[in-house]
């Protein structure tokens, strides 16, 4: 399955699978987040921790789990994203399961 990724300003609810939005709530020192939709339900956000993270300075500040290249939405994540669930890459704008 393929998703494409939609960006929002202010995301229409409910969001559905492959939105993108901004979460300005979740920014860090300028760092702008941003929210993916995935199925299940799930919300995964750019600037948040993963759940393996030992790094001390996580939580998006100086250190952040994934490096996000790209304008939005057409954004390259790294590494994968492992969701519960639910694996994946983001690659220039679209969610590749795998
Ligand atoms: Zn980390």
């Amino acid at each position: 399955m393929l998703f494409h990724i939609r960006l929002y300003d202010d995301p229409p609810r409910p969001l559905q699978s492959g939105d993108i939005y901004r979460a300005t709530w979740l920014d860090v020192e300028g760092k702008p987040a941003y929210g993916v939709k995935f199925p299940n339900n799930l919300d995964w956000f750019t600037l948040q921790s993963a759940s393996n993270c030992i790094h001390p300075l996580h939580k998006g500040k100086l250190h952040t789990c994934w490096k996000v290249e790209g304008t939005p939405p057409l954004i390259t994540v790294s590494p994968s994203l492992g969701l519960p669930g639910y694996h994946c890459w983001i690659r220039n704008g679209e969610i590749v399961p795998g």
